[in-house]
């Protein structure tokens, strides 16, 4: 049984010092190995023996992420209406009166985020001055010179 836990941590080591060589390859800046004493000081709810520690690189999952801004937001008094396409916007007094496709939402402020149709969300808010013109592209880029001079 610890003979067999032994051959699983040398794999495993081995393994890391693939990954750690790959990123020196690739020139991922600042990745190194850390052994046990360091990964609990960067993150004192893991253990373990080694670990590969990259700080330029994260991994977010965009799904927990919204979820978790919207909890905050929740908390907060926000509140969540989905599939409620906005289709006019008047003023009564102080506040928005928002007309929906699902119903009618007051609100103190509006921030519109409708993206490609924010302006003509703006506009039906009486802001006429913005005019969204969509068009298809690739944007790319390229750290080195173009040898041609071209
Ligand atoms: C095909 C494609 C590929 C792309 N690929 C990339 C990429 O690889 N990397 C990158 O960084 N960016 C990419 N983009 C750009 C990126 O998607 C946008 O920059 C980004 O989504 C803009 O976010 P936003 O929140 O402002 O708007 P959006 O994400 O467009 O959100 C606007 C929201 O408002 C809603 N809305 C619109 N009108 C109303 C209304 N009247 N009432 C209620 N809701 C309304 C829409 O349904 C939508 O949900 C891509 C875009 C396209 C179209």
């Amino acid at each position: 049984m610890r003979e067999a836990r032994r051959g699983d941590r040398r794999r495993e080591e081995a393994e890391l010092e693939r990954l750690a060589a790959n990123a020196r390859a690739c020139a991922a800046p600042g990745t190194r190995l850390v052994g046990a004493k360091e990964i609990t000081s960067l993150e004192p709810d893991v253990k373990g023996i080694a670990a590969l520690f990259c700080p330029d690189t994260g991994i977010v999952d965009p799904v927990e992420l919204t979820r978790s801004l919207l909890a905050d937001a929740e908390d907060r008094g926000a509140m969540l209406v989905t599939r409620a396409e906005v289709t006019a916007i008047g003023r009564e007094r102080k506040d928005y009166r928002l007309q929906t496709s699902r119903e009618e939402i007051r609100a103190a402020a509006v921030v519109n985020a409708a993206g490609l149709r924010s302006d003509e969300v703006a506009a039906m808010a009486g802001v006429r001055k913005y005019r969204i013109h969509p068009w298809r592209g690739i944007t790319s880029g390229s750290s080195r010179r173009p040898s041609t001079g071209i």
